[in-house]
């Protein structure tokens, strides 16, 4: 299958790599409009690159400004654990 992202951002990035690991016969293409993939993402953390906290998840929450309890439900679905381990692989 042709699989076509558009945006080279950390959620195209991770889009296009799931869709290959989906399948390795998926014909995967970014199209980004900038030169390079992934610019904002260089400038997160002032560019030490920022991506999440290991805490656990009540005081991961307890840490969010506001009112952070509406994430539980991604969290989830989807921890800070589970990005560090995807982004270790
Ligand atoms: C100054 C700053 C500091 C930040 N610091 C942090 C931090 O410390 N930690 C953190 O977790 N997050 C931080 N963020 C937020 C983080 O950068 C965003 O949450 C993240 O980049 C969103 O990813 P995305 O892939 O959804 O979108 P984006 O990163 O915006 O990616 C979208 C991509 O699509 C491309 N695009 C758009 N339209 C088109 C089109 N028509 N055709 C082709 N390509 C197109 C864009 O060029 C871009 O590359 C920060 C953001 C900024 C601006």
């Amino acid at each position: 299958m042709k699989v076509v992202i558009i945006g080279g951002g950390p959620a195209g990035i991770i889009s296009a790599i799931s869709a290959k690991k989906a399948n390795k016969e998926n014909d995967v293409v970014i199209l980004e409009k900038m030169k390079t993939l992934g610019r904002k993402l260089l400038i997160t953390g002032k560019g030490r690159c920022n991506i999440t906290s290991s805490l656990n998840m009540s005081d991961f929450i307890e840490n969010i400004p506001g009112n952070g309890k509406f994430l539980y439900s991604a969290f989830k679905n989807f921890t800070n654990t589970d990005i560090i381990n995807l982004l270790k692989r």
